[in-house]
């Protein structure tokens, strides 16, 4: 992946001509501006602390080739993805780049490496596809000799696959193409597709209790979860694979979104299932957002729900129909039918249905009884198909936005279904209001997309003109000012902090909200005694 935004060269997705329009007339922005990332070679980098001993030790464990401090290497270690990890590594300041980035090729070197470690007093970054947006792979390593990044990619074979049971067994550095060419080859599928699919790893999806697109359908991957292995300085520990157990608390909700804190899952072992023949995929129309909600909850309580159900607001569906806009003569129909039918200025809701032939017409033929009951009106299948083609473009888009001096980010969370509107309204008004208190009104917009029989996700994306004239000092600040309102808007309205985006960094001010003082405790007494020496991905999870 590219060391300052999403993707490979060469493989840009440029914003349609409306979306440059919409940056000019409703932000503020001049989409002819680019602002470049600085080249490679002026990034600002500390020098390498990894030398002698230490050094020799990792590479007599992983082999030279495996132990790397070179510019490029120690840069694309240096942060994660989010917004605010791009503006940085954009501006040149890899000031929190590891010392340097270790390989191992097994379970074996990963236990090595981190006895060497703690010996050595050298803080361990475990490291799988680098994506998360809360700064969870970023080196925080004050008070430590030095700190490395675990690169686990090496780690990237399927060790078992029960065909009988369906459950696959995944070393942890396997990335997500890879593990579903594998599966489809046996016919089976996981169907965890994050939108960062493309460049995250079963390791980093475990380790973060990940939701993908479809998890309504399939389960957020702590669902899946049958068995695991974390390597932890103290020793291994394993929780076996087996469909149920009641031998005391279960060992796999400790290890499950433990971000690096505690060890290294080397393996998962994962359900899965038989590959889908038929993709059935759909849009609908809701007059309203709060009107899309109760039919949303409505289903999901009957046990009707599809497997990807999202339903944008009022402010996304608009944004998104303003940029697919082709101005062709069926668009138009396709307006006057919904003037018609009192959903103009709805919202949209995409529907999507995994399975063979005659379970997806009958889930199909439920769910749109049960949106149809709800005020639902169907768009037919133009919408949902766009959606999946679409379906991983976002980020590349993002880069795009960052070019044009947008302030562009996402932030999530959930709450029950009773506390839902507050939830929202309390979200969007703090974004609305951080930004536009700054001169800088933005856009918010949500949408709706893992549904619970007690509650759903949040998912907000806003945009704003950047402060800072291309200075990453004042965007920052913006970002920052916007973010905490969001957080202390989502604590008090009694949402939690993070459906799926995980703690890392970011959300550590918000833990203690979370879990409670006793709860931190209890957490921290676990790494105590996994991790005496503290060096595992240390400023993550834990205040
Ligand atoms: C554009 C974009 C879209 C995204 N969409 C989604 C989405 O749809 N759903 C979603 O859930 N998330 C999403 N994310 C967030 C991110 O992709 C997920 O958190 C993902 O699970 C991280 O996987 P990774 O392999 O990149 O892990 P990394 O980013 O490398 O690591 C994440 C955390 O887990 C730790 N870690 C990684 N591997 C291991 C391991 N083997 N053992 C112990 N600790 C480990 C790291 O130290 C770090 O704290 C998105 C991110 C981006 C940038």
């Amino acid at each position: 992946m590219r060391w300052w935004g999403w993707g490979e060269d060469g493989h840009e997705v440029p914003l349609p001509e409306p979306a440059l329009g919409m940056l000019r007339d409703e932000l503020g922005a001049d989409p002819g501006a680019r602002r470049a990332p600085v080249a490679l070679e002026e990034v600002r980098l500390p020098s390498p602390r990894l030398a002698g001993s230490p050094h020799d030790r990792m590479a007599g464990i992983v082999g030279a080739d495996w132990v790397r401090d070179d510019r490029e290497t120690r840069v694309g270690h240096a942060a994660g993805r989010g917004y605010a990890d791009l503006v940085r590594l954009r501006s040149g300041d890899a000031s929190s780049a590891p010392d340097a980035v270790v390989l191992p090729g097994s379970a074996a070197e990963v236990r090595a490496l981190l006895a060497a470690c703690a010996e050595a007093r050298i803080a361990v970054v475990p490291f799988g596809g680098g994506t998360s947006v809360v700064g969870g792979v970023e080196p925080v390593a004050d008070g430590f000799a030095a700190a490395v990044s675990l690169d686990l990619r090496r780690l990237d074979r399927i060790v078992e696959l029960d065909d009988a049971s369906l459950t696959a067994t995944f070393e942890a550095g396997l990335f997500g193409p890879e593990a579903e060419r594998q599966l489809a080859e046996r016919g089976l599928t996981l169907g965890h597709f994050p939108q960062s699919f493309e460049y995250s790893t079963v390791g980093g999806w475990v380790a973060t209790r990940s939701a993908g697109q479809a998890s309504t359908g399939y389960g957020r991957v702590d669902e899946l979860v049958e068995g695991l292995r974390l390597v932890a300085p103290a020793g291994d520990v394993t929780a076996r694979p087996l469909p149920a157990s009641a031998a005391g608390p279960d060992l796999r909700e400790l290890i499950v979104g433990s971000e690096g804190v505690l060890g290294v899952i080397c393996e998962a072992t994962l359900r899965v299932r038989p590959r889908p023949r038929v993709r059935r995929y759909e849009g609908w129309s809701f007059r309203s957002f709060a009107e899309g909600c109760e039919a949303f909850r409505v289903m999901e309580q009957a046990g009707a729900s599809p497997d990807v159900a999202r339903l944008s607001d009022e402010e996304e569906t608009r944004l998104s129909l303003a940029l697919a806009s082709s101005g062709s003569a069926l668009e138009r129909a396709g307006r006057a039918y919904l003037r018609m039918r009192g959903h103009e200025g709805g919202c949209l809701v995409i529907v999507g249905f995994e399975g063979d032939e005659e379970e997806v017409e009958r889930r199909r033929l439920r769910t749109g009884a049960q949106l149809r009951a709800g005020g639902g009106l169907r768009l037919g299948r133009r919408p949902g198909e766009a959606w999946l083609r679409a379906r991983y473009a976002g980020p590349y888009l993002r880069d795009e936005l960052l070019d044009r001096g947008v302030l562009a980010e996402t932030l999530e969370t959930a709450g029950t279904w009773a506390g839902l509107p507050a939830l929202y309204g309390a979200v969007a008004g703090a974004l609305r209001d951080s930004l536009s208190s700054r001169g800088t009104p933005p856009l918010v917009m949500c949408h709706v997309s893992h549904l619970y029989p007690s509650g759903a996700s949040l998912y907000f994306t806003f945009l704003a003109r950047q402060e800072g004239d291309g200075e990453p000092g004042p965007a920052l600040e913006q970002w920052r000012a916007a973010k905490t309102a969001a957080s202390e808007a989502i604590v008090t309205s009694g949402g939690t902090i993070t459906h799926h985006h995980a703690v890392g960094r970011d959300h550590v001010p918000w833990m203690r909200a979370e879990v409670g003082e006793l709860g931190l405790e209890l957490i921290r007494a676990a790494k105590a005694r996994l991790d005496p020496a503290g060096i595992m991905n240390p400023g993550k999870l834990l205040p």
